[in-house]
């Protein structure tokens, strides 16, 4: 966690489909965009009506010095307010919030997204490209609507679809079958549903790939205080007892 957190009045630019259920909101939020780091994200409330005053998550999936953008999927009452913003509409968020993502200037980063996990790697692709840092990336998705992004490998960029609609037939897994190299120089990021991340940390135990994952479990507060969004250790040291060092 850091410390500038901001509270911000943010103004709704636009928004479209850009997938399945899948849509991208754009927000002049000039404080947050100036101070959050790829793999954060923003508490949103999606509307000021009291019936709905729990803040929804979403990470940022783009930023530049006064914008931010989100992609999301529909799946609730939330999502479907936010969807349903018009234009100049004002929307109270906080941000940032949660973890960054470091040490890609050390490895050959390979991304990697799936649902709704896609929209910090997004973010962390377009960093990266702004520092001029090669890296790999795969986006895995039930079918090709779910897509947003061509399956392009030879800019290192792999779809993946289970029913083999649009690039590789298989999982994420597949795709990175394809481009592990068992040279320890590469890192892995990844985001996405939890099936999908224990495969890839089971894969990265396997062939000793460091593996860095972003939770998004569901959570209240964003920051901490509420400690919904825990996650068990695996920590069998019977001394370590406390909360902080079991979650
Ligand atoms: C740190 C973080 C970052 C996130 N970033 C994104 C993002 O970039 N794009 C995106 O589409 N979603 C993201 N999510 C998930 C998003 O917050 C939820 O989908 C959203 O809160 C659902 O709100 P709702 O009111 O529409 O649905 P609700 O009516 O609250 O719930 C609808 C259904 O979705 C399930 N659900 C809600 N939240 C989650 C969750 N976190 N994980 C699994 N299931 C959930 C509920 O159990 C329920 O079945 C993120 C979550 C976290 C914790």
């Amino acid at each position: 966690m850091q410390n500038n957190i901001f509270q911000e009045q943010a103004k709704v630019v636009s928004t479209k489909q850009i997938a399945d259920n899948t849509f991208e909101t754009t927000l002049f939020s000039p404080n947050i965009s100036g101070h959050i780091k790829p793999g954060q994200f923003i508490n949103i409330l999606p509307s000021n009506n009291w019936s709905y005053m729990m803040r929804r998550p979403m990470s940022v999936a783009s930023q530049n010095s006064d914008c931010i953008s989100i992609i999301y999927k529909v799946v609730g009452v939330g999502t479907r307010l936010m969807k349903d913003w018009s234009k100049n509409q004002v929307v109270d968020i906080l941000g940032p919030l949660g973890n960054f993502w470091t040490g890609y200037n050390e490895y050959e980063p390979i991304l990697i997204g799936g649902g709704v996990g896609i929209a910090p790697i997004i973010n962390l692709k377009n960093h990266l490209d702004s520092l001029s840092i090669n890296c790999n990336l795969i986006m895995g998705s039930r079918t090709k609507n779910e897509h947003f992004l061509d399956h392009d490998p030879q800019n290192d960029i792999y779809m993946t679809t289970d029913d083999g609609s649009l690039g590789i037939h298989g999982t994420v897994i597949d795709g990175l079958r394809l481009i592990y190299s068992n040279n320890n120089k590469q890192k892995i990021f990844a985001c996405g549903p939890p099936g999908m991340m224990e495969a890839v940390k089971f894969f990265s135990d396997d062939n000793n790939v460091i593996c860095d994952l972003a939770i998004e479990t569901i959570m209240a507060c964003g920051f901490g205080i509420c400690q919904g969004c825990t996650v068990e250790l695996n920590n069998t040291d019977t001394k370590k007892t406390s909360y902080r060092e079991k979650y």
